[in-house]
């Protein structure tokens, strides 16, 4: 774990912060020392958390959002500034995924995951992207998954959309680099979260499957995700940028001769 005070004076927003990995990466982050802004559609969700980082000794905003509204998300940065006056850091964490058959996918079901996960990823980023470079001073990370480098059969819309994004990331990071901005992504792999397993692995059965994929057995953990992310954005990972950090236990290997 890196040490309190490592993002102090800094400012993040994280989107979805209200639940799953994004709460932990905000607690994470707020632990380091820096202000967070949580950022989702559901108040209740976000003002817990604020609450609890507010207990612990940290400063934090709960901010409604839906990612897929530019002005929304230009509202969102507005508010942080007047809160806390600037942005330094942005993890793009917001998702929504579901499984389901191309041949039975509507195309609201397409633009409704799309549009969280690639349009609001930039629209995110494009609200910040202009105090960044005038503060020469930025840091971005984007939660993807795995499957954006080999595609994802039954989730087709998440992993174009995750491919999507990594794209961006790429892009960005070269684009952006000489105002002093990173742009990283990072990779989970099966972590357990309650949307996550409400979503994607549902039954026992299906969660004993995955598992099996995995090296070591086991599921990740949130906190692996916050760690990873925690790095990402402090300078330690100074010379990393445009990278995807995968944190998938090496499940993405595969198991070559040994798969079952
Ligand atoms: P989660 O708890 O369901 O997180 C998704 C978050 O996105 C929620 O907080 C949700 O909050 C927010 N969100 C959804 N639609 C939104 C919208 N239109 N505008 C703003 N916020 C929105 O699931 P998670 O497991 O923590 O996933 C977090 C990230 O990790 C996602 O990017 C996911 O794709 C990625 N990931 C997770 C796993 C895993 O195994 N857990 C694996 C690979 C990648 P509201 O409902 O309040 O809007």
């Amino acid at each position: 774990m890196l040490k309190e005070g490592t993002l102090k004076d800094k400012v993040a927003i994280v989107t979805g912060g209200g639940t799953g990995l994004g709460k932990v990466i905000a607690h994470e982050l707020s632990r380091l020392g820096a202000k967070v802004v949580v950022a989702s559609r559901k108040m209740e969700n976000l003002e817990t958390v604020v609450k609890e980082i507010k207990e612990k000794g940290g400063d934090a905003l709960a901010v409604t959002v839906d990612v897929r509204e530019p002005l929304q998300v230009e509202d969102m940065v507005k508010k942080t500034k007047e809160k806390f006056g600037a942005v330094h850091i942005l993890i793009n964490n917001a998702a929504g995924n579901f499984i389901c058959p191309t041949v039975n996918l509507s195309y609201n079901g397409w633009n409704a995951v799309v549009g969280i996960v690639l349009n609001g990823t930039f629209y995110c980023t494009k609200a910040v992207c202009q105090d960044m470079i005038n503060q020469n001073y930025g840091r971005i990370v984007n939660i993807i998954a795995t499957y954006a480098w080999h595609g994802a059969p039954g989730v087709v819309h998440s992993a174009a959309a995750k491919a999507g994004v990594l794209a961006l990331t790429q892009s960005l990071a070269v684009e952006w680099a000489p105002f002093n901005i990173r742009v990283n992504a990072i990779a989970p792999g099966v972590i357990y979260t309650e949307g996550a397993s409400k979503q994607l692995f549902p039954t026992k059965e299906v969660q004993d499957m995955l598992i099996k994929q995995i090296p070591g057995k086991k599921m990740g953990k949130p906190e692996d995700i916050a760690w990873a992310t925690a790095y990402l954005v402090s300078d330690y990972s100074d010379f990393v940028n445009g990278e995807c950090m995968t944190v998938d236990g090496g499940t993405w290997l595969g198991k070559g001769i040994l798969a079952e």
